[in-house]
């Protein structure tokens, strides 16, 4: 039996991490916690730190540090505090995973200090390769830092491609479930409510992932992903609505051959494949049966209803800082939509006016991604 893995959570208070912590509980012999990261939910970071006794956990918000440290005073676990504690505890040479599940632009630093550590990465934080993918892959290759796609659909992917080194897939096919308002027009959707837009029929996630899923800006972001991810033209990645999240996604191949990974949709899965890889491990979860599972169904895309999903590829197309400005005015649209100060349809008309008004940079460092991403936030 091997040691057990080492893992580090970025983000363990969020769906993703809540999850992830699930897989531990259940494979306590394969895995172990070694770092806790949390943003500002200092309740649940020290439970997670009382029931899974990790060597450190950090807190993003200085102001909870305190309670934190108070609250684990009698145990052995190290507590820290801030941004930059959450980049540089991923220099801590007992981590062997690194879990990315922060959302949003906030993700990349720390995520890219890990993989300039040669970490293996679990990438859930889909924003680190939209903003920076150029950067992120090619620091990866440099440090030999394996990148794991959590992602539901990336994960299919890659299971597709193994085996099939030498064969360059003809096509990535990405399946969406199309979201609550799948087959609503753009009439139906001019006052969708928040709590419309939050509830998802197949998935329970986070709520900035959950309006992305509504607007299918989230499949944008899963086709730049799967770009950098896998080095597959834009014009090579398709998307079509698949609304049972069965069918996670596919890979066709040059002889019309079309590879499937299939399953529940539960995020546990690719979790548990992402940690366990290459091996995988047997699932404590309900297994799919075709038999209760009789229609799988396929249609394209409304992209004049749900815009957001060719802002995207447009975005992709033009490069250069283009995809984090992308990334940056969705981030604000979704907040400002949670907050009631844009209409569901606004989201697309504010993320194409923002964009346009970003300076462009066809080959940006990463200074010029984050000041990129300042700049649009102060729009
Ligand atoms: P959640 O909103 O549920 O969780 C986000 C996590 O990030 C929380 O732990 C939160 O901490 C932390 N966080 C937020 N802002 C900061 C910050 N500024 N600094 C440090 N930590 C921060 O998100 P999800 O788990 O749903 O999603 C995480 C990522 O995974 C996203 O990129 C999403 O696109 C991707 N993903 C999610 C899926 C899902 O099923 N949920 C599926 C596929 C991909 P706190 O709560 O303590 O403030």
């Amino acid at each position: 039996m091997n040691c057990p893995k080492r893992i580090a959570i970025l983000g363990s208070t969020g769906s993703i991490g809540t999850q992830t912590l699930n897989v531990v509980r259940h494979h306590r012999d394969r895995f172990s916690v070694e770092v806790l990261c949390a943003g500002s939910n200092a309740e649940l970071l020290i439970n997670q730190a009382l029931e899974f006794d990790p060597n450190a956990v950090v807190i993003a918000d200085e102001s909870k540090y305190t309670t934190v440290q108070q609250a684990l005073a009698h145990t052995d676990v190290k507590v820290f505090a801030g941004r930059q504690s959450m980049v540089d505890i991923m220099d801590m040479s007992s981590i062997d995973v690194v879990v990315a599940a922060i959302v949003g632009f906030a993700g990349l630093e720390p995520t890219l200090r890990a993989i300039e550590r040669g970490k293996t990465i679990a990438l859930a934080n889909k924003e680190t390769m939209v903003v920076a993918g150029h950067i992120v892959t090619r620091a990866a290759e440099r440090h030999g830092a394996a990148i794991l796609p959590v992602d539901s659909e990336h994960s299919a992917i890659f299971q597709c491609l193994m085996g099939n080194a030498q064969q360059k897939p003809d096509k990535l096919i990405l399946t969406a479930s199309g979201g609550p308002f799948r087959g609503r027009t753009r009439d139906d959707l001019a006052n969708v409510a928040l709590a419309d837009a939050l509830h998802h029929p197949n998935w329970s996630m986070g709520r900035k992932v959950t309006i992305d899923s509504a607007t299918l800006m989230n499949k944008g972001l899963e086709v730049i992903e799967a770009h950098w991810l896998f080095g597959v033209e834009a014009s090579h990645i398709e998307v079509l609505v698949h609304p049972q999240s069965v069918v996670h996604s596919m890979v066709q191949y040059a002889d019309g051959a079309i590879l499937a990974q299939l399953g529940v949709p539960t995020m546990e899965t690719p979790i548990m494949f992402a940690l366990s890889f290459p091996d995988r491990l047997p699932t404590h979860l309900p297994k799919l049966d075709f038999a209760t599972c009789s229609q799988l169904t396929f249609e394209q895309p409304d992209r004049q209803t749900f815009r957001c999903l060719d802002l995207a590829y447009s975005a992709l197309a033009r490069g250069g800082n283009a995809p984090c400005a992308l990334n940056a005015a969705n981030e604000v649209a979704v907040q400002r939509f949670i907050d009631g100060r844009l209409k569901f349809l606004e989201i697309a008309d504010f993320v194409e006016k923002v964009i346009d008004r970003c300076n462009f940079i066809a080959s940006p460092t990463l200074l010029d991604l984050i000041e990129t991403d300042k700049q649009i936030r102060t729009v």
